[in-house]
């Protein structure tokens, strides 16, 4: 940090527009900080809020309702915008290395990239499945599914979808309502969809209480998913799943049909940079969201784990940590100490089921209504307001 030479403004290089950065950016816009040079290195002009996903891929929101427009929240907050993907770290000469762009030096850093299903621990995986993140990706093969089944409302489909977590139950629910509405529309039966879940555990959302879990697998027995529980999908070929237990389940391919949203996962560059990291590969960071190997880096959100308070990769602690990072970054650049963070140990989770009703879950408590998805759906306007808003 004492590199800095006395007369040029220290460059502040942020990468990746997830939560926490879409609102220190915010914050930036509407105070900024002087004499800080920033810049913000993004691999997409758009990126979506985890909350309204399901409720996009449903049909209730439109893309520019779930999406951040980056550019120009970079331009308020007097970033510049850099379109690239960021594929390495020089720590020793304080350098993002990009895939296109040369070298983009900085003095601090902050990162907030989100994570990825892991697919390299079964084979197949990686060919022939489509992981729910990158979001770009996966809308693609989606909307090339909604068009099919739109355009060919009387040939049935079969899709899968690997993880029972709240991410695969949120993405079967919401699915399957989009798509058997489809159906319907065209007065085709909604039973021409098949749709599988695999789930190693042998309860869904198993972070959650029983009563969220029973009722989640009750809504998508009773409108036709087939729920496979205690099931470990251990190879994918281009047009079947294979289970450790034997199973075989064949999938149609339109696009990649079957979904990965399994476990969390860090690219391999971050640990390749000799950032200090936990066992998964997520970068290690303090109460004060400084890596603990080398406090110039910031992270947050998915990427990073709080050494001392770790947490589950869940967009409503990313989303918290953007006041904090902000603020230890105004007082880097003012020279004061760093605040340190202590993140909440409860959330309350609120599980859109795809018909604008939800679940709420918040410790051993569950409950399910359209109250809360009116709820939910009032929370994250008002979140999506502040970016659409000059
Ligand atoms: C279907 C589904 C539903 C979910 N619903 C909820 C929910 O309701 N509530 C909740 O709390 N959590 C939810 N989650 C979890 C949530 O999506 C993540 O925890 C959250 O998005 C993490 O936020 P983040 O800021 O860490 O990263 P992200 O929101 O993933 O943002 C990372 C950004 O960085 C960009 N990026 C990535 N790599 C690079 C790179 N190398 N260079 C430059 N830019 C890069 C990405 O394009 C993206 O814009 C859900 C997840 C899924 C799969």
């Amino acid at each position: 940090m004492s590199r800095i030479h006395p007369n040029r403004s220290p460059h502040l290089v942020l990468i990746g527009g997830g939560h926490s950065h879409a609102i220190a950016l915010k914050l930036l816009a509407t105070h900024p900080i002087p004499n800080l040079r920033l810049t913000l290195i993004s691999d997409v002009t758009h990126t979506p809020y985890s909350g309204m996903l399901p409720g996009y891929i449903a049909g209730f929101y439109s893309y520019e309702e779930t999406h951040i427009d980056l550019p120009p929240l970079a331009e308020l907050a007097g970033a510049e915008f850099i379109h690239d993907r960021a594929v390495g770290l020089d720590l020793e000469r304080k350098c993002v290395i990009c895939d296109e762009s040369s070298p983009i030096p900085f003095d601090y850093l902050s990162i907030d990239i989100g994570s990825t299903p892991a697919r390299n621990t079964v084979p197949g995986a990686a060919e022939y499945t489509t992981p729910i993140k990158p979001v770009p990706e996966f809308l693609q093969v989606w909307q090339q599914i909604e068009a099919t089944v739109t355009q060919h409302p009387d040939s049935p489909l079969t899709l899968a979808i690997v993880g029972g977590g709240a991410g695969g139950v949120e993405l079967a629910l919401n699915v399957q309502a989009n798509l058997q509405r489809r159906y319907q529309a065209a007065g085709q039966p909604k039973e021409n969809l098949t749709l599988h879940l695999f789930h190693r555990d042998e309860r869904l959302l198993s972070g959650h209480n029983a009563w969220v879990s029973r009722r989640l697998e009750k809504i998508l027995r009773d409108r036709g998913a087939i729920v496979h529980l205690g099931e470990n999908v251990k190879e994918v070929l281009p047009d079947c799943l294979i289970c450790e237990s034997g199973l075989k389940v064949k999938c149609d391919r339109v696009g990649t049909s079957i979904f990965w949203v399994t476990q969390a996962s860090a690219p391999p560059w971050i640990a390749a940079s000799g950032l200090a990291t936990d066992e998964r590969g997520f970068i290690l960071i303090s109460e004060t969201l400084q890596s603990v190997s080398h406090p110039f880096i910031f992270a947050t959100g998915d990427i990073a784990t709080m050494r001392e308070h770790p947490r589950p990769k869940a967009g409503v602690f990313a989303v918290r940590q953007g006041k904090p990072l902000y603020k230890n970054v105004q007082r880097l650049a003012a020279g004061k100490s760093l605040l340190k963070y202590v993140p909440q140990r409860n959330y309350l989770a609120l599980i859109g089921t795809g018909d604008k009703s939800a679940i709420a879950s918040w410790g051993r408590l569950g409950w399910q209504s359209p109250l809360l998805w009116r709820w939910k759906d009032a929370i994250d306007r008002k979140f999506m307001q502040q970016f659409h808003e000059e």
